[in-house]
């Protein structure tokens, strides 16, 4: 076998794709939202890999421009995996050290690096030193100075934690032992794909009723930056009547970084979770953050299919696997109590808000793991926004992706994404934005300045958490969730009710 059989080879089976399957339709490049910066974008990259020119394939800027989106993936008609194509690609690319000499890639790898080491040392990803560390690494000193003086002004960042490196987990060890395993390999087996007509089924959901108690994984940015997020979760729940039972000592589930660079790493870190979950008897975990609850959830499938992953585990916490633990979101969480219940409880509609829904990528894809809303039309946050007397806006961007993952590492790309976004809600006659993710809402939010600077053509527009406002409309004070503590002025919109 040729060096670049082998390479091939390889790809398949970490990815399941025949890559004969693809007929170049080219659907994968048009809904990709970075396709644009791409010197190969998707499509291109497929045919590479099929004719077999591997090099040019792994030295392509695309595997560092790529937001991991998953677009590609749900759209092709071959029901190819091009998404996890780019991640398998970007990890050989790094292994075999035949790598991009685009600017993209040091900064994105920087990223990703600053990221894992933090997660490394402390169990928990502490904000103030990855952007320390990312920004010694790239000397893009200035770089979002004001957005991180106007953090730690608010509390949402604590300059004391990463000197004294509270916050961390216990089981340091456990993480240790995580990353020493990270490096050796793992087959995990991932079926052939097939060309097969898609087609969405959402799961029955669950019920959940006033008086249950629900395990809660805030995960690291709802213990930071998105805390209101987790005031504005916590005041939902109580007005609802549920108690929150956070896990004992979770970790960072590894997000995009993990996902982006180390397949078996980010199959361990939740894996922990999982563990811990299922050992503390929580049926049923609430996890705000969207990525959060990807990766949670495709980690649980994985731990279902393989008993050598659920061994490593043990060996690794002590824990016998029962991947009972379903972890859900917060429009999950609302769906199983029912919209027209929380209807009943609505003291002050929130009557006159025109809301643009927005889902963006990891709430509802990958669909056969989400399985929650239809990946193309989702319309669940809408059903919730309804019945608090909200008025959600038809648009056509509730799915594109933000870029959040890639929102220090790629700020112009951030911005072309987010202003897309910003203008399609506000030409259908939204005046705020609602989302059900920290990464989401950071990115709309934070970035809006710079990117209305840029652009000059669309409005200031409030980034809300759903949780903000069921709370508002349940009876809560605007400001007692927190709602002042956002970059655009979202006070003065829901101040009236
Ligand atoms: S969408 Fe699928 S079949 Fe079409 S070009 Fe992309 S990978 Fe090939
Ligand atoms: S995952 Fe998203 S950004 Fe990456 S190639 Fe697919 S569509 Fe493009
Ligand atoms: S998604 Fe949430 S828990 Fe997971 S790494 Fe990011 S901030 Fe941490």
């Amino acid at each position: 076998m040729t060096v670049t059989d082998a390479l091939k080879h390889q790809l398949e089976e970490s990815t399941g794709n025949d890559y004969n399957c693809c007929y170049q339709c080219g659907k994968c490049t048009a809904g990709c939202p970075a396709g644009a910066f791409m010197d190969n974008p998707p499509a291109r990259i497929m045919r590479l890999v099929q004719a077999g020119y591997m090099e040019e394939a792994l030295k392509s800027n695309a595997l560092w421009y790529c937001v991991g989106c998953m677009t590609c993936t749900a759209r092709c008609p071959q029901n190819m995996d091009i998404a996890a194509t780019m991640d398998s690609l970007r990890a050989l690319a790094l292994e075999k050290n035949i790598i991009s000499e685009d600017k993209a890639k040091k900064l994105v790898n920087a990223f990703h690096l600053s990221f894992l080491n933090n997660v490394r040392k402390h169990g928990r990803l502490e904000e103030l030193s990855l952007v320390n560390s990312y920004k010694l690494r790239t000397r893009t000193f200035l770089q979002d100075a004001s957005s991180g003086l106007k953090m730690i002004k608010q509390g949402k960042i604590n300059p004391m934690h990463s000197l004294t490196g509270k916050g961390g987990v216990k089981g340091k060890d456990q993480i240790a032992k995580i990353f020493e395993a990270s490096k050796k390999e793992f087959h995990q087996p991932v079926p052939k794909r097939r060309p097969v007509k898609k087609e969405f089924a959402a799961k029955t959901p669950l019920s959940i009723k006033p008086g249950m108690t629900i395990g809660y994984y805030p995960g690291c940015s709802l213990s930071g930056t998105a805390q209101e997020f987790d005031i504005s979760v916590k005041k939902m729940c109580a007005l609802l009547g549920l108690k929150l039972q956070e896990i004992d000592d979770w970790n960072c589930c590894g997000a995009t970084s993990a996902h982006a660079t180390n397949h078996k790493l980010a199959l361990l870190l939740p894996a922990r979770n999982q563990a811990l979950a299922d050992a503390q008897g929580l049926n049923c975990v609430l996890a705000p953050c969207a990525a959060c609850q990807n990766r949670q959830v495709t980690t649980r499938q994985a731990l279902k299919d393989s008993p050598e992953l659920r061994e490593e585990v043990r060996s690794i916490t002590g824990i016998e696997l029962t991947c009972k633990s379903e972890f859900i979101g917060v429009t999950q969480l609302l769906e199983a109590m029912d919209p027209m219940e929380i209807a009943k409880r609505v003291k002050k509609p929130l009557t006159g808000l025109s809301l643009a829904c927005y889902y963006g990528c990891l709430l509802v894809r990958p669909m056969e793991a989400m399985a929650f809303d239809d990946p193309e039309n989702p319309v669940k946050m809408e059903a919730i926004m309804s019945a608090i007397g909200a008025t959600p806006v038809e648009w056509a961007f509730k799915i594109e992706c933000c870029g959040a993952g890639l929102t220090l590492a790629q700020q112009p790309l951030v911005e072309e994404l987010t202003h897309a976004i910003a203008k399609n809600a506000q030409a259908n006659g939204a005046e705020a934005f609602v989302v059900a993710c920290p990464l989401c809402q950071a990115n709309l939010d934070m970035r809006q300045d710079s990117m209305i600077k840029r652009f000059g053509d669309v409005k200031p527009m409030p980034v809300y958490y759903i949780s903000e406002l069921v709370a508002i409309a349940l009876g809560a004070n605007p400001a007692e969730v927190a709602v002042g503590k956002h970059f655009v002025s979202a006070l003065d919109l829901v101040s009236k009710f």
